[in-house]
């Protein structure tokens, strides 16, 4: 009897020691801005499953509850926030938030986008005259719908290493604040890490996700900021050349096994693409983007320095006034211009036709850090998460 019961103090150790333990950087919170740069004033929010207490103003003194199926739509008007339920109540003083927390599933619809599942708790304040919705979730919840999204891979050892890339990003994130002056830590668009919500969840990632649980990886004891990206195209670019940034983990390299082969990344459909673009629509992108005034009109462009890998790092604007923009401005503006499958990367090259020009590229991104295909491509060469890390993050620990 005494054995069984000093067995029974051991197991309760070993269960308050694990659960002290557990208490990583996955657990703590992280607030995240809904669509942070769409101008919106309406809202709708149903309840999926879960009680969900709301919240009207900064001393929440008025509360209500959201049950199973009841919705609400959130409005701001001159005075505020005002909010109608389902069932007919209304909170017509107007509150500069309401806030709602304690439940599982929210069903988030905001006009033109596609209905947004949500856990954790949601904050719906307002800043000029537009609402602004920040969801606080856990790392681990954010980690599980980013890599949902992006991780294009079902391979396990290959997701495990973009799980704690994206881990490491929300760390460092943390710690250097890119959006200081708004309510929320991060915004939800590549600019820090893509999140969707949980309606995407892959059960794949939430478990990989777990297994990583608190790992991150460190360059002289500190967490990095990780660079990734669709595909490279078959050459890894260098943080310093792309960015001018001073991060010697993000080097420009072969993405080949031990140097030979074929690419990482060859299966992915990125990998070659061309596009066929008519001479006066990117007239009209270079006005568009970059024009402004009579003295500043561009008829023309140029690549000015290139990479080892064959990456545009630098254009030249030809016109009255030539000018120089970094090869990162300018595919962000041909993005914007083209959309996200016009031109895929800065790796390409151009043939002139009378009417036309032909670009052919490689890869998809920025060609910096870890390319998301190449991961995939390694771990069906059989390499492990760890060396898949190192392989992107070379001098890098994981810890
Ligand atoms: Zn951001
Ligand atoms: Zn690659």
């Amino acid at each position: 009897m005494k054995k069984l019961f000093a067995k029974c103090i051991f197991l309760f150790m070993l269960l308050f020691a694990g659960s002290l333990y557990a208490q990583t950087i996955d657990t703590q919170s992280i607030k995240v801005g809904i669509f942070p740069e769409d101008d919106f004033t309406t809202i709708r929010i149903q309840c999926f499953s879960g009680n969900w207490r709301v919240e009207f103003g900064t001393a929440s003194a008025t509360r209500e509850y959201l049950a199973e199926g009841e919705d609400c739509t959130i409005m701001l008007v001159p005075k505020g926030l005002v909010a109608r339920f389902s069932d007919g109540k209304d909170f017509n003083v107007g509150y500069d938030k309401i806030t709602l927390k304690g439940g599982d599933l929210l069903n988030l619809e905001i006009p033109d986008h596609q209905p947004m599942l949500l856990q954790g708790s949601l904050t719906v304040g307002h800043a000029d005259a537009f609402i602004n919705l920040v969801n606080t979730v856990t790392v681990h919840q954010h980690i599980v719908s980013s890599i949902s999204k992006i991780g294009i891979t079902n391979e396990p050892e290959a997701l495990r290493a973009i799980c704690t890339m994206a881990r490491t990003r929300l760390a460092w994130l943390m710690a250097n604040p890119q959006h200081k002056e708004s309510p929320y830590d991060i915004c939800d668009a590549s600019h820090c890490m893509p999140f969707l919500g949980c309606g995407y969840n892959r059960e794949l990632v939430d478990l990989l996700t777990s297994m990583t649980d608190g790992q991150i990886i460190r360059h002289a004891g500190k967490p990095i900021m990780p660079r990734y990206h669709n595909t490279c195209g078959g050459k890894i670019s260098s943080a310093r050349d792309v960015y001018g940034a001073d991060e010697p983990y993000h080097q420009a390299k072969a993405d080949l096994l031990d140097g030979k082969g074929s690419e990482n990344c060859f299966h992915s459909p990125n990998f070659h693409w061309s596009i066929e673009l008519q001479k006066v629509d990117v007239l009209d992108f270079l006005s568009m983007a970059f024009a402004g005034g009579a003295d500043r009109m561009y008829n023309n462009w140029e690549p000015k320095k290139v990479d080892a890998g064959g990456r545009i790092l630098e254009v030249t604007l030809r016109g009255k006034m030539p000018k120089s923009v970094s090869g990162t401005e300018f595919h962000k503006e041909l993005a914007e211009f083209f959309g996200p499958n016009g031109i895929k990367s800065m790796k390409f090259t151009m043939e002139f036709l009378r009417r036309t020009i032909i670009f052919r590229g490689m890869g998809y991104g920025d060609g910096t850090g870890l390319c998301l295909y190449g991961a995939d491509g390694l771990a069906k060469k059989s390499q492990k998460y760890l060396d898949i890390v190192k392989f992107y993050y070379p001098g890098t620990e994981v810890k």
